[in-house]
């Protein structure tokens, strides 16, 4: 099996819901399942281990800035692509899971940051009960995939990992933090990579999200993102270097991946929905820069009337008409009407417009667009060497990408392996 150190698989029941809301008091130690593993499970086992790094909004090109020196690094000895391409809307959540499901947004069910369903209510990223709700969350993420397959995984922030899809958390896992500090977290990255082989997670998935934060705010051309690449640059740096020191440069493959890019947005390129709206008379779920509508009184028709044409730099689409290239389609959480700004506009309400102060990035346009690419870096044990550059490729294909590395049966997703196999290393 690719890359693996040759062992036997160590077997263990699937880890089922192992942290209540209880353990919210015990953040900082983590959530953990029952450490100990049965008396059946080998002593020894060197599999093939992934951890899998996503830097929230880290454009493709923010790779070639000055500060990006340990992810270059990496990337000199492994595999970097063209450009990750998200998938629509170009937005965290729905993209953060894509990466782990290899699904689209529309097949597992996060198709914005804020959704409303008839029996489920709002979802949105920062209602804690939402997010453990595990009725939102479809497909079958890569740590579920692991603990089935009686291995570990721990998730330090990801979407998704705080509520048991199809009733399985990774082992380990944290209720999300924004401020928790990237030391910390690298800290407690180190430590489960020196857990003893048999009982580690074979998957670690971490997030951090300094390049989103400044991009919002100063836009992907400030020093500050710099600054912000240079943080999380330097946390890619520290678990690199404690791979090394733990003597597991062969056995843990490192994957890091954004879930979108960055595009720099101004006062000269806002779309003012009252211009063209009656406010009280719609819903508007995710507004910026895709705007998720739902008339009050169910009458599509004459929303869309005023919306189609409105705005040289607004389409606006029937959930029945997205373009297929946004492979956006037959969910019925998507709202009647998605409207989508182009590159670099804000879709905005006058009231917004009037308490704003300053303009910076945002994402959530056509995937397509190189503004809205982010990064995909590969090296270790099971990843092509040395500095192979593949082509562009959509992030439905990372889960299986991560799969292979890891040597567990992938689920059936929208990715395929054939898309990249070019960043594995081939067999000896
Ligand atoms: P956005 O830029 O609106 O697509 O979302 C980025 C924001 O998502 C971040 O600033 C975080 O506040 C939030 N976020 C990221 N991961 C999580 C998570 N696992 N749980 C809750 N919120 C999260
Ligand atoms: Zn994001
Ligand atoms: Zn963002």
């Amino acid at each position: 099996m690719l890359g693996m150190v040759g062992m036997v698989v160590p077997r263990r029941r699937s880890a089922t819901s192992v942290c209540s809301a209880g353990c919210l008091a015990l953040t900082l130690l983590g959530c953990s399942g029952t450490p100990s593993r049965p008396a059946s499970v080998p002593a020894v086992a060197q599999w093939p281990r992934v951890v899998m790094i996503s830097l929230d909004g880290f454009r493709t090109d923010y790779l070639t800035r000055p500060t990006a020196v340990r992810l270059r690094a990496l990337a000199a000895r492994g595999v970097r692509a063209e450009r990750l391409v998200p998938s629509f809307p170009s937005k965290t959540f729905p993209n953060h899971y894509t990466l782990v499901t290899g699904l689209t947004p529309a097949h597992h069910g996060i198709v914005a940051n804020v959704m409303r369903e008839p029996t489920l209510g709002l979802f949105r990223m920062s209602d804690t009960a939402a997010v453990r709700n595990p009725a939102w969350w479809g497909g079958e993420p890569i740590w579920v995939t692991v603990e089935r397959q009686g291995r570990r995984a721990a998730a330090y922030f990801w979407p998704g990992s705080e509520a048991a899809v199809g009733g399985v958390r990774p082992t380990w896992w944290y209720p999300y933090e924004h401020t928790r500090p990237n030391a910390v977290r690298v800290a407690r990255i180190l430590e489960w990579l020196a857990m003893p082989p048999a009982e580690a997670p074979a998957l670690i998935a971490a997030y951090f999200s300094d390049t989103d934060d400044a991009g919002h705010s100063f836009g992907p051309a400030a020093p500050q993102v710099d600054s912000a690449i240079a943080r999380v640059d330097s946390a890619v740096g520290a678990i690199v270097d404690g791979i090394a020191r733990l003597g597991l440069t062969d056995v843990v493959n490192i994957v890091i991946v954004g879930d979108h890019g960055m595009a720099p947005v101004a006062a000269e390129r806002v779309i003012v929905l009252d211009d063209y709206l009656d406010l009280s008379t719609v819903e508007i779920l995710d507004q910026n820069p895709v705007a998720m509508i739902v008339p009050r009184d169910g009458d599509v028709a004459r929303v869309m009337a005023r919306l189609a044409g409105a705005h040289p730099h607004l389409q606006a689409y029937r959930r029945e008409a997205v373009p297929a290239s946004y492979r956006f389609a037959g969910n019925p959480r998507i709202t009647p009407i998605v409207a989508v700004a182009d590159d670099g506009w804000t879709i905005a309400t006058r009231a917004e417009l009037a308490r704003k102060t300053s303009w910076g990035g945002a994402h959530g346009y056509d995937p397509a667009l190189p503004s809205m690419g982010t990064l995909f870096v590969a090296a270790g044990p099971g990843v092509s060497a040395s500095g192979l550059t593949i082509p562009a490729f959509s992030n439905v294909h990372v889960y299986p990408f991560v799969a292979a590395l890891l040597g567990v049966r992938p689920a059936r997703t929208d990715g395929s392996i054939d898309s990249v196999r070019a960043a594995l290393r081939p067999p000896d």
